[in-house]
Order: C-alpha cells, then structure tokens, then sequence
C-alpha cells in the first residue's frame, strides 16, 4: 500500500486519493525573476519523479505547479534592466521551461500565473472580507491570522510564539496598520510607477500567499490530495494557504501535505538559497554537466533527504547511469537476435522484481531502495545478454519493464528509444492504412521499414515488428 509522509501529522499515513484512480497535486513553482537555481530544480525533479510513479502505479494525474510573475523582486529586477516586469517575468518563464525540459521534466498539466488571475484573486480577497478573516488600511489588506483557529498547525507552532518571532521582524509601517504581527497581506496598494491593477481597495497588486489559495483551488477544487513544495515554504506561505482557503470555504484544504528537502553545498551544507549567495543556477550547471546527469543524481535521493551537491556525487551518477546504459544495449542486441517465444523462468523473476520495486517505492518514495531493485534489473539483462537461448518475448518484457522503471527516474536513452517509438509510430500507421484498405500507403511504410532493417509480422493480435 502506497504510504506518504503528510508534514500535517508528522508521520507515514496510507495513501488514499479523494477521487478513485486520480491524483489532483499542487506544487509551488518559482518566482521568475532570474534563472532557477538548484534548489528550484531539486523541487520540480522530486515532485516530477512522484508524479511519475503515481502514474506508474496507474494513477490519472492533475499536477498544477505556478509561476509567481508579480512581486517585489521582478519588479526590482526590471527596474534594473529597464524591461517591463512581465516581460522579464516571460523571459524567465521561457528560460524554465528551457532548463526543465533539459532536466526530462514533464510540463504540468497547467502553469498558471498570479499576473493571470487577478479577478479571481480580487474575489477571493472580497470574500474573506465579507467574511470577517480580513480587513483593508490604506489600500492593503491583511488576513487576520488569530481569527483562523487551526493557524500555525502546519508548522506545529502556537500563534503566542508567531507573534514573538513576528514582532521582532515587523516594521513601525507596518505594525501600525495591522492589527496584529502575525497577520498578512492578501493585497499590497501600488507604490508611485509600481505595476498594478483597479481593486476595490484601489491600484494595487496580490500579496504571495493568496495566488496558490486561488490558483490551487480552482484548478484542483476546494479539497485536493496532495500539496508540495520546499521545506522552506512550509511557515509562512503554506501556512498561510491553509488559513486564506480553509476559512474562505469552510473545508478541508489539502489532504497530504509533501515538502522536499535542501540542497546543501560545500564543506558545510550550508542550505542553498540565494540569500546566502552561494546558489548556482541550472543554466549554468548545464554548460558543463549533462542535464540527464544532473536529473539521475538529483532523482536518486527520496525526496525528503537533503541532497549534498558536489562534483564527486556528480560524477558517481554519471558512471551508475552509464552502467544502466551499457546493460540496456547488451540487452537490445540479445533481444534482436533472439528466437521468439516466451520463458517462464523470465516472467516469474520479473514479477518478483516488480513486487519488490512496489515495496520499496510505496514507502514515502523511497527512491535510493527502488534504485536498488533497478539496478538488481539491470544485473538480469546483463545476464540474458550473454544467453543464446532465452526468448524473445520475454526480453521485450524486461526491456520494458527496465524503461518503465527508467522513465521514473526521468531517464530515456534517447537514441535507443526514440527510435523504437517511431517504429512504433510507423506500424500503427501501416495499420491504419490497411484498415482503410489503402495497400498503397501501406505497402510503402512496409518498404520504408524494411529499409531500416524492421521486419513486420502479421498476426491475429495486431502487427509485431523485430529488428532483422
Ligand atoms: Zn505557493
């Protein structure tokens, strides 16, 4: 049984999702004023490897994830190159998705940006003043924390401590508009030339907090299974989350709370943030290291651990990878001149791998042990390489299993298996054609097959191809 780790209980809880056979998950993205750094990345590898076992599992997956588009620091950025603060926030998002893909990062099945939704952000914040959780001074307005009973149980702290720990931050501006330290913002009036929009409270713009209320809410609804994010954003912001939803719609907010684990750096594993200034970005990781490297080594560590990034532990993922590699060609090679058939011995020792795969990652994702059952995988196509007799059948079996398990851990071998989905493309076309009866179209894809050194075999459950 899949168990989790939910931050709310402190514990391993089974998971269930709210709807049968479909996960609906929410991960804070970045905000998009810079190339992201290593932490950002380790975030969207570790909740991208969830999603992806979660679908192995045979889960339907909604996974949101959001740029934050509008704050102070895009618009300190911009000021200092001169560019609007959305179009460099467009930039940034661009530069994302370009380090993302790199990384074998699925997209989300949607980005949303807070710049997007400030109608619906403005009828958030209405409501939650209507309601009595939040008032408006000077054209801000602020969420009445003490007024949210379960505020601070998230993070396990009581809000008398908050306040200690919020007075010593606050400024006198502040402090004399809100009427309490803890509370937060939900709206900032614009200051003079600051980028804003018509509110009811005037020109203004959203506080951080507020966007994943609404973002998550409406894509995901009121209730959904799973909220992820960095360790760091557990006080304030996902505290603050719960506080902006729950009183807002009187319901459960998130059923599993998930947050990842620093990357460290250094003799010290100092955390790795930008306000220590020692933070790398991605884009510049990538000039020199192989981004599927990169992905398999950040991959590799459960999501909860921290992740100490030096050249070393680099390079250690770059020659497990290559191991990988190297079995799956031997494999491929075994496979394409095998004699078809099926071995039993196979299929049974598959299962059993199988079994102990889903043990191992069904354990809070407990990567480091799903990695060693892949790589007791690829010590069986090491083996069946060097065997001239086992069946061709069962070799399909254990190469897809073997990129199946490959795929979780963000990992195609690009030339092998591009390759093999455009055989496949190609069949299924051939298929259509002579559904169609159009012998012409498919007498030229057979050729054009052939050519490639694939032979086709007609049978009663649809066409099998093999390499000559
Ligand atoms: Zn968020």
């Amino acid at each position: 049984m899949l168990t989790l780790y939910n931050t709310m209980s402190r514990q391993k809880e089974p998971f269930t999702p709210l709807h049968p056979g479909e996960i609906r998950m929410y991960v804070c993205g970045p905000t998009v004023y810079n190339y992201i750094h290593i932490g950002n990345a380790r975030s969207a590898i570790a909740f991208d490897t969830i999603r992806r076992y979660f679908e192995y599992r045979g889960y339907h997956v909604t996974y949101v994830s959001n740029f934050t588009d509008v704050d102070d620091k895009i618009i300190n950025a911009a000021h200092e190159t001169g560019e609007a603060p959305l179009d460099l926030a467009q930039r940034f998002i661009d530069a994302f998705m370009e380090d993302t893909t790199a990384l074998g990062i699925e997209p989300a099945t949607a980005h949303p940006r807070a710049s997007q939704m400030i109608p619906d952000i403005i009828d958030f914040v209405q409501d939650l003043v209507a309601k009595g959780y939040a008032y408006a001074v000077d054209g801000d307005v602020y969420y009445r924390a003490r007024k949210f009973k379960h505020y601070g149980e998230l993070s396990h702290q009581n809000v008398d401590e908050l306040e200690e720990g919020a007075s010593q931050h606050i400024t006198q501006e502040e402090l004399a508009k809100k009427e309490d330290p803890i509370d937060f913002a939900l709206w900032k009036a614009a200051k003079p030339g600051e980028i804003s929009w018509d509110s009811p409270w005037g020109k203004g713009r959203p506080g951080w907090h507020i966007e994943c209320s609404v973002m998550s809410t409406q894509l995901l609804g009121d209730t959904f299974d799973i909220h992820g994010g960095g360790q760091d954003l557990e006080f304030p912001h996902h505290e603050n989350e719960i506080a902006q939803s729950e009183s807002k719609t009187g319901k459960q907010f998130v059923r599993y709370w998930m947050h990842n684990g620093f990357v460290t750096i250094g003799e010290d594993d100092e955390k790795m943030s930008k306000s220590l200034g020692n933070f790398i970005t991605v884009h510049d990781i990538l000039k020199t290291v192989d981004p599927q490297v990169l992905r398999f080594f950040m991959a590799g560590t459960q999501y909860r651990m921290p992740i100490r990034y030096s050249d070393a532990n680099l390079k250690n993922a770059a020659n497990s990878l290559n191991r990988l590699k190297i079995a799956r060609e031997n494999l491929v090679y075994r496979r394409d001149n095998a004699v078809p058939g099926v071995d039993p011995k196979i299929t049974e020792q598959l299962q059993t791998l199988k079994d102990q795969f889903i043990t191992a990652m069904d354990d809070d994702v407990n990567v480091q042990n799903g990695l060693t059952v892949l790589f007791d995988l690829a010590k069986l196509l090491n083996e069946y390489a060097n065997e001239d007799t086992v069946k061709r059948e069962s070799l399909d079996d254990l190469l897809n299993l073997y990129d199946a398990w490959l795929q979780i851990f963000g990992v195609v071998f690009a030339d092998q298996t591009n390759l093999d989905a455009d055989i496949d493309a190609l069949v299924k076309a051939r298929d259509v054609a002579r559904a169609a009866k159009d012998f012409a179209k498919s007498d030229q894809i057979r050729d054009q097959l052939a050519a490639q050194g694939i032979i086709l075999e007609d049978t009663p459950q649809g066409t099998r191809w093999r390499r000559k």
